[in-house]
């Protein structure tokens, strides 16, 4: 036998089988990469459609209109493929989930270091609209994602007069979204009426020199953000532009320098669920924001936004299916930031 035809013909063989099994081990990872996300968003809306638990916030009074039934959720990854089950064309008002796209622009304009100083970064422990947690913290504002440093990022934007600060946030919002976002007067309205805490702790703020404009203009702005109508699409490509480390998936826009990211995202993990952020780093283990609207944002770093909606909430405020819904797809497919064995 002639040794060096047949280490060629070996080679050969060999450099087409491998060939051969990459190509099919890259097409099977590829279809069950999309499949499987599909199928993890069918499962978790299958799965959790039936849960009753909890009720639509009505201290905002038109939040409690909001039908109760409705349950969407949306994945967008990085390369902005979309897999979606349920509602996820109803628009619904962002609320809190607002705040770390706020955090962010103020991060863009002053930097980190401002946002860290001149509102700080810590949880509270204390649900979203604590007054005592300003008397016992001594940054007072806290942390962006609670309502007192949320009004605190609105008044910190460069703006000369609230119209402008608004228009900015809007504007900002839509780019993150990727499409025209706009106000749900009716929820607005029916926020400004009723918001006297917040204005409570938007003067308290003042007093201790923790508010950097006219604290009720800048409550004013902040309950028009959280007024903003949002579909658990558009939410999610707000989310995929987080994950993609500040690029939007959709427009290709770069709008958040990368560098903030890790910023953002930490302040996110530890205070995103208030006085339940422990339990849900303990479960899903994934940076995201709720809101009083129903609606959660959590993000899969460098690979996707996870968001679900559905009004029903439990005591701290957040809604009882989206966050089992989210919950499921991390624990289930590994998406966590430390590895939980799938359920
Ligand atoms: N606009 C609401 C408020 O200020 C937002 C609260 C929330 O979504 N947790 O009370």
């Amino acid at each position: 036998m002639n040794k060096s035809k047949n280490s060629v013909a070996y080679f050969f063989v060999r450099w087409l089988l491998a060939m051969g099994v990459a190509t099919a081990f890259a097409g099977s990872a590829q279809a069950l990469a999309t499949g499987d996300l599909q199928s993890v968003v069918d499962e978790a809306h299958a799965k959790y459609k039936g849960l009753k638990d909890g009720k639509n916030a009505d201290y905002i009074p038109e939040l409690a209109k909001v039908p109760s039934e409705l349950f969407g959720i949306a994945i967008i990854t990085v390369d902005g493929k979309v897999y979606t089950a349920g509602d996820v064309d109803y628009s619904f008002s962002i609320q809190s989930v607002a705040k770390p796209f706020t955090a962010a622009l103020v991060m863009e304009e002053q930097g980190v270091e401002a946002l860290r100083q001149k509102i700080g970064v810590e949880p509270t422990g204390m649900p979203f609209n604590s007054v005592i947690a300003l008397q016992l913290n001594e940054q007072r504002s806290v942390n962006p994602l609670v309502n007192a440093g949320a009004i605190a990022a609105v008044s910190m934007l460069d703006a000369e007069s609230p119209e402008q600060r608004w228009n900015k946030i809007l504007n900002w919002y839509s780019e993150l979204a990727g499409e025209k976002l706009s106000l749900i007067d009716d929820v607005y309205v029916s926020e400004s009426e009723t918001n006297y805490n917040n204005r409570a702790i938007a003067n308290m703020l003042f007093n201790f020199g923790r508010l950097y404009s006219d604290p009720l203009e800048a409550v004013d702005v902040y309950t028009r953000e959280c007024s903003v109508g949002v579909t658990a699409k558009q939410l999610a490509m707000m989310g995929a532009t987080l994950a993609n480390n500040g690029k939007n998936p959709k427009t290709g826009k770069q709008l958040i320098n990368k560098d903030n990211i890790p910023e953002l995202l930490a302040i996110m993990f530890m205070a995103g669920f208030y006085d339940e952020a422990g339990l849900w780093a303990y479960s899903a283990a994934l940076p995201a924001k709720t809101g009083v609207g129903g609606g959660i944002v959590a993000v899969v770093p460098g690979k996707m936004s996870i968001v679900a909606f559905s009004p029903r909430l439990n005591q701290a405020g957040n809604s009882v299916r989206a966050l089992k819904a989210i919950e499921h797809i991390s624990r289930s497919r590994s998406l966590g930031l430390f590895g939980h064995n799938p359920e």
